[in-house]
């Protein structure tokens, strides 16, 4: 099967083929760890959760290593620690940030799993890898592409003629469209810190430039090479990160001589009811805001790769019920699957640079078709299926396989009331009845009852055509 991704590099879709099939290497920029993850921080989780199972459906389940960070060193994680210690909270600042990074991380950990998204091959806290960062800066300097100044070092964009090739911006275009520092300490203004001092209170390193922390911008490019080594397959991370940070990810790693990412992937922005999510316009929620109100990580999942990853996309209220209904209806015939059938056009709508809005309209197809097993597969694809119906999906008193059989049943029903075959269709009302099942039909779809009268054989009976 060949795979197809946009590289944002090249600004085309490419055949995408792995440096080392036996070990597909991938890399994308995880959360800064201050604070619960908003929805927008989920749409990256789950465009490269889809892309990694579509790598190991096709170069086996442990033939790809897919590294995700964790950013725990930032002046957003300090400020939370500050205003607790303000609050009164006892322990130093540097117990405190510790402390809500840990917590922010079994946050992240537990909110990801509920939508479904696999935990990454490796997940590298930024201040266990402050060593290779230290070493990398200084191979910078010796080469001449940084400079260390009152405790900072910097790195030298105009040593760099690539510069701005990923985003395609010239250095003086971002410049005058940037928000870049005039520093004393800096030779130009688009110089960027690789390393800067930290006050002793809170978290820093000892390092040749004195006590201090690194840049966001290294932390990457230091894990992503330790991690996956020389060269790898793919960088991804939301959009907002091309600029500055992927150019300057690109900008350290090129310079130290590695050949760092050959395909880099970038998911549009997710906004909510046609606005940006923001705090002032009190439409920003959480993942977990959502999960507390009761709606199913399945659907946020749903309703996610309903649009591709390359467009912005719009949560709206309708769209999270039209998906709950839509995977409701699924689920419930799925239960009837004997196992997983694989489809090669779901397959392939994946395959032609993550195609999710087109793998779910072939999946309405299946459902319609009553095809379960090719649905079963297709839903293990998209990673909505969990390995039995989720109790929200399912009918208090029916079995998986029961519900299955009701569920096609009135599937057949209505295709049959559709091609006016009133034959067929009376006789599923008749064999329901006769198997002890009551339909009740409401707005949201008809919903099966057990009567004392249920009968499982001669459910099975009228399924089978009699
Ligand atoms: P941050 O913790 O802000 O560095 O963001 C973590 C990840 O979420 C990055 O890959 C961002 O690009 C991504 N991200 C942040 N906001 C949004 C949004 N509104 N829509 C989609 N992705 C986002
Ligand atoms: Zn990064």
């Amino acid at each position: 099967m060949t795979i197809q991704l946009h590289n944002t590099a090249t600004r085309r879709k490419e055949v995408f083929e792995p440096l080392d099939p036996d070990n597909v290497r991938m890399y994308v920029c995880g959360p800064t760890v201050y604070d619960r993850a908003h929805l927008g921080n989920a749409r990256p989780v789950l465009v490269f959760d889809v892309l990694f199972r579509l790598l190991r459906h096709v170069y086996g389940e442990d033939a790809v290593t897919y590294v995700r960070n964790f950013t725990d060193v930032d002046d957003k994680i300090n400020a939370t620690a500050l205003a607790r210690k303000e609050a009164g909270a006892s322990g130093t600042l540097e117990e405190l940030v510790a402390e809500r990074s840990d917590e922010t991380i079994e946050w992240y950990h537990a909110d990801m799993d509920a939508l479904g998204a696999l935990r990454p091959t490796k997940e590298p806290r930024a201040t266990q890898y402050i060593a290779q960062m230290v070493a990398m800066i200084e191979d910078l300097i010796g080469k001449g592409f940084a400079y260390a100044k009152d405790g900072h070092v910097l790195f030298r964009v105009r040593r760099y003629d690539k510069y701005g090739a990923l985003s395609g911006r010239s250095v003086d275009d971002m410049i005058a469209g940037a928000r870049v520092e005039v520093a004393p300490y800096k030779e130009d203004p688009m110089d960027f810190v690789l390393w800067k001092p930290s006050d002793d209170e809170l978290p820093g390193w000892d390092s040749p430039w004195g006590r201090g922390r690194p840049g966001w911008h290294i932390e990457c490019s230091a894990m992503a090479h330790d991690l996956l080594g020389d060269t790898f397959d793919i960088h991804g991370g939301g959009n907002d990160l091309q600029f500055p940070h992927h150019e300057n990810e690109i900008a350290q790693s090129k310079c130290a001589g590695h050949g760092f990412a050959r395909f880099w992937m970038h998911n549009e922005m997710l906004q909510v009811e046609g606005k940006k999510m923001s705090k002032s316009l009190g439409n920003f929620f959480t993942v977990r805001d959502l999960l507390d109100q009761g709606v199913p990580g399945e659907v946020i999942r749903f309703v996610m790769l309903s649009t591709h990853y390359r467009k912005p996309m719009d949560w709206t209220e309708k769209k999270r019920a039209e998906a709950e209904k839509t995977l409701r209806k699924w689920y419930r015939i799925v239960g009837l699957a004997g196992g997983s059938e694989p489809d090669p056009v779901t397959k392939n709508a994946l395959a032609d640079d993550l195609n999710t809005p087109e793998a779910i309209t072939r999946l309405h197809q299946l459902a319609n078709a009553g095809d379960v097993n090719s649905l079963r597969f297709g839903l293990e694809l998209l990673g909505l299926w969990s390995g039995s119906v989720p109790v929200w999906a399912s009918v208090p008193g029916f079995h998986d396989g029961e519900m299955g059989a009701v569920f096609d049943l009135l599937r057949m029903r209505d295709a049959a009331r559709r091609n006016k075959d009133f034959v067929e269709a009376d006789r599923i009302r008749d064999g329901l009845q006769r198997a002890g099942v009551k339909v009740v039909d409401l707005p949201s779809g008809p919903e099966p009852e057990k009567l004392p009268s249920f009968d499982v054989d001669e459910l099975a009976r009228v399924w089978g055509g009699e």
